[in-house]
């Protein structure tokens, strides 16, 4: 699943090839593309069609459009969710049926610079709907907690929250209710650079460890976008149809049995609370 730096470098990519573009033309061709929306696929069409793009944010895993209105109290946005395999894809004109992607072709904007912007998705877990700008943030996302990256996120604040919470970390890190963007790669990422244990209970930590794990994550987090993200399921792509590298710099996520980077010995996988975790068992002690 996409998680912050996947949609960050997709978000780039869209910022590149679609502000200042109008959508001149939309279809949705999925049920289930248009689901957050009471009139379907037509009426998420139509609620599109002719508007221009004027910027492209992101918080955690969610991308939006601002269109003409700006970013004002009720002004109308796009939100965009990648789900487990959605891909935002540039095409020229000429993409149709024989395009490979065009197989799990969800929706598509035709732009007014004559390149088309393609939704694929293919376990259609993944939506774009409409919705309200309420203080900057897409209404539907007021619920969803600021990522690690934004400038108003405060390190040492959320280090206090989590310290109350008698939750163990890493079950906190995916709460996108605490802080949003991270799923279970970058989450075993920050806490293996961290060296603490995923079921490690937080009360037991000085707040200082907290701050290094949380600062920990900006550093993952910031080095995975500079590689275009981890494609470790092949379905993750940029604007381009590209996979990103970040793959190849994992020491935790998906490396069971392989020698810790810092210590040598055998990384361990465990399931807990229906998720894996991987973590060396030596430099990462519950403390
Ligand atoms: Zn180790």
């Amino acid at each position: 699943m996409p998680e912050l730096p996947e949609v960050e470098t997709v978000r780039r990519g869209l910022a590149e090839h679609v502000v200042g573009r109008t959508f001149d033309f939309v279809t949705v061709h999925h049920d289930r593309t248009a689901r957050h929306t009471e009139g379907g696929r037509a009426e998420l069409a139509g609620l599109l069609e002719g508007q221009k793009v004027t910027g492209v944010q992101r918080r955690g895993k969610f991308v939006w459009f601002t269109f003409n209105d700006g970013v004002t109290d009720g002004a109308l946005c796009l939100v965009v969710h990648l789900g487990m395999s959605g891909q935002m894809l540039i095409k020229d004109s000429r993409a149709g049926v024989s395009d490979p992607n065009h197989k799990h072709l969800r929706a598509r904007a035709q732009l007014s610079d004559g390149n088309a912007l393609w939704f694929v998705d293919q376990r259609t877990f993944g939506y774009w709907r409409t919705d309200d700008l309420d203080g900057g943030i897409p209404a539907s996302l007021s619920h969803i907690a600021p990522d690690l990256l934004e400038d108003a996120t405060d390190v040492a604040a959320l280090a206090r929250k989590m310290k109350a919470k008698r939750v163990p970390v890493k079950v906190q890190l995916l709460d996108q209710t605490i802080v949003s963007g991270i799923g279970n790669i970058y989450a075993d990422e920050m806490l293996w650079r961290a060296r603490i244990n995923p079921k490690q209970n937080p009360t037991r930590l000085s707040l200082g460890a907290l701050e290094e794990l949380l600062t920990a994550g900006q550093e993952v987090l910031r080095d995975a976008i500079a590689q275009g993200g981890t494609s470790f399921d092949d379905l993750y792509v940029n604007v381009n149809g590209q996979s990103g590298y970040f793959d190849r710099s994992l020491n935790a996520y998906g490396q069971a049995d392989t020698p810790c980077g810092r210590c040598g010995t055998p990384l361990r996988k465990i399931m807990f609370r229906g998720r894996s975790a991987t973590f060396c068992p030596t430099c990462q002690r519950a403390r």
